[in-house]
């Protein structure tokens, strides 16, 4: 490469923007170009949805850097509306269409880095071409929807044979609508088809905003890239803050009754509504690629090597567009996110440059914001574990973000996944009010390092009563799981109790009360506390399947049974965990409170 290479960059916003600024880092004589279709660069997409929402109220601050600020502070030349529209990798030379004037030029490079993004699926659905329907991928799709928002009126309330009888709009105070009532005439009704990330995060923002909000998803629990049982308090969340939630449906089909537009489910429900955003995931954008004969992997993204090198050794591709190497489990994978966009960009700079960086594979680590609770996670989930045919163990803890007693300590539900030969981290999901990023930004970092589930035990991590606790979350995980490996206690699942045998005996060890509340159907009440006296009334033949409300009281049971010649297995995660998976089945969680799903208590007394 020539020490001052023309370097040409197609997309400008996250891994583009990425590579420009960190080529010029590297290098000041370097000619660098960077192409851009639409009118921005080096905006937020991770901060659309809460522009919709109010919550950031100035468009403004999405715009990390404008073309001007972006070329000063880099010496670039950054050119928007200019569409790079093929590539002769032969000649090294790009096509490239100026879209306010139509003026095409050829570009020559030394070395050009793709980051064309992904595009948003729009599934075939007969009538969806109204244009109340939008996705939401840039700035543009955010004006369209704001635009839709701000006509105003809520037609949908006309719509006869709905089955949406009265449009639900709340008043703004009682979402926190930033800017109060002057949203009120806002429309009233709006659809949200898919429940990923963006779906969620759409919904939020939606109500937040004072809409009456349906989301609707094809797979039976939101949030497809988490395990059904996690997800399931982001159901509840949705449901306690007035989201009509439909899931294992799907919009077969757009209609107009009058001026309202109304969704049809496959199920017959007509919903009217005065927005509809299709929010059911993206492809990688990689038609230059194909088109410039540049070779693409299984999954359908551009093939590229750890150095973000494409099958053409002068042509660099980064971000939503590639197919990346899954950190856990080697595979191939296609993980749109911003923080692996970023850091391919500033890798393919640096190998363009003379560096010798590689780029280490994607764990998929991820957060969302669902109303007043955070999901995140990292490495595979179960589901894909099991699809991959992947040994993995798991274990569930429902610890405090914080000391208990210290105010406001709130439960964080995390599941662990690892290898059963040697503990080695497969991935980690939790769910939780406060404290839910730093534990999975921990476990990732774990993940990253090669750690076991035996290093987490000894993690020492910042603790004071307002912080966390002694024993923190990621602790409490890897004790139970090592504790597993060790063989120190047995685990059953929740799955099991569908072919209970009759030499099994489900042991709740909660107390008289908790166990009055609501257990298990057939099991019976022997808390942990007087089971040193009860032991008599256990049967010694069989097995005893003991739980209690989180997993913890279940142990010291379990270790006591065990070491007195019981055959006894521990619930991990507790009672709370098989509300989980009752949750994550169709069962309402509210009829266990009542002691419905439980069946009648009863008690070893
Ligand atoms: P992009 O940032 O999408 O940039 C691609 C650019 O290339 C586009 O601006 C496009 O116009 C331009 N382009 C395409 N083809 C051409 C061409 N032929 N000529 C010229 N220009 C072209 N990720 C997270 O990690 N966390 C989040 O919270 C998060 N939230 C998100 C919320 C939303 C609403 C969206 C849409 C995405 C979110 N993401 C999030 C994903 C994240 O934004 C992407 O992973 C990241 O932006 C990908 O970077 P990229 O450079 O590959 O593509």
């Amino acid at each position: 490469m020539s020490p001052s290479p023309r370097i040409l960059i197609i997309g400008g916003v996250a891994g583009g923007a990425s590579a420009a600024a960190r080529a010029r880092r590297l290098s000041e004589d370097a000619d660098i170009v960077l192409l851009e279709r639409g009118p921005d660069v080096s905006f937020a997409n991770c901060g659309l949805p809460y522009h919709i929402g109010g919550v950031i109220e100035e468009r403004g601050r999405l715009l990390v850097q404008t073309p001007e600020s972006l070329s000063a502070r880099f010496d670039l030349d950054v050119r928007v509306r200019t569409e790079a529209v093929s590539i002769d990798a032969q000649a090294q030379v790009v096509l490239v269409r100026n879209l306010r004037t139509g003026k095409e030029t050829r570009e020559p490079y030394d070395a050009l880095v793709l980051s064309p993004g992904a595009t948003a699926l729009r599934p075939a659905i007969p009538g969806a071409e109204d244009e109340r329907i939008c996705t939401l991928r840039n700035m543009g799709d955010m004006d369209r929807i704001l635009a839709v928002l701000a006509k105003g009126g809520p037609r949908s309330q006309a719509a006869p044979g709905s089955d949406r009888p009265v449009v639900r709009v709340l008043p703004a105070q009682q979402v926190g609508v930033p800017g109060g009532t002057s949203r009120a005439a806002l429309p009233g009704t709006a659809l949200v088809v898919g429940a990923g990330f963006i779906g969620l995060e759409l919904a939020e923002q939606l109500r937040h905003r004072g809409l009456a909000v349906t989301l609707v998803e094809k797979l039976s629990h939101v949030l497809g890239v988490a395990d059904g049982e996690m997800s399931f308090p982001l159901q509840e969340e949705l449901a306690r803050q007035g989201v009509d939630l439909r899931l294992g449906r799907s919009v077969s089909a757009f209609e107009h009754e009058g001026e309202a537009l109304v969704a049809k489910l496959d199920d017959g429900a007509c919903l009217p509504c005065d927005l509809v955003v299709l929010s059911v995931g993206v492809r990688p954008e990689t038609t230059l690629a194909r088109e410039a004969g540049l070779a693409l992997g299984a999954t359908g993204g551009i093939l590229v090597d750890d150095q973000m090198r494409t099958s053409d050794p002068h042509i660099f591709a980064v971000g939503d567009a590639i197919e990346i190497r899954d950190f856990t489990s080697g595979d191939p994978a296609l993980v749109p996110l911003a923080g692996p966009a970023n850091r391919q960009g500033r890798i393919a700079a640096e190998v363009i440059l003379g560096r010798d960086s590689h780029y280490k594979a994607t764990q998929g680590t991820s957060i969302c914001k669902v109303f007043g609770l955070t999901f995140a996670m990292t490495g595979l989930s179960e589901t894909l574990l099991q699809r991959k045919g992947m040994a993995y163990r798991r274990v569930y803890v429902h610890p405090a973000d914080h000391a208990t007693y210290y105010p406001d300590a709130q439960p964080i539900t995390l599941k662990l996944l690892f290898e059963p030969e040697n503990g080695r981290i497969l991935g980690a999901q939790a769910v939780g009010v406060a404290g839910v990023d730093k534990r999975i930004d921990v476990i990732a970092v774990a993940q990253r390092a090669g750690l076991t589930v035996f290093d987490l035990e000894d993690l020492e991590l910042c603790y004071a009563p307002p912080f966390g606790s002694a024993k923190d979350a990621i602790n409490m995980a890897g004790f139970v799981a090592s504790n597993v490996l060790r063989g120190d206690v047995e685990l059953w699942e929740p799955e099991e109790l569908v072919g209970l045998r009759e030499a099994q005996t489900l042991v709740d060890v909660r107390t008289f009360q908790e166990h009055a509340l609501g257990t298990i159907p057939g099991a019976i009440c022997a808390p942990v506390d007087e089971l040193r006296d009860r032991l008599e009334d256990l049967p010694r033949d069989g097995e005893l399947l003991v739980f209690c409300q989180v997993g913890l009281r279940g142990y010291l049971a379990a270790r006591i049974l065990s070491q007195h010649g019981f055959k006894v297995r521990n619930l991990s995660g507790g009672y709370k965990r098989y509300a989980m998976w009752q949750g994550a089945q169709g069962v309402p969680r509210e009829s266990e409170a009542k002691g419905e799903a439980g069946g009648p208590a009863s008690c070893l007394c």
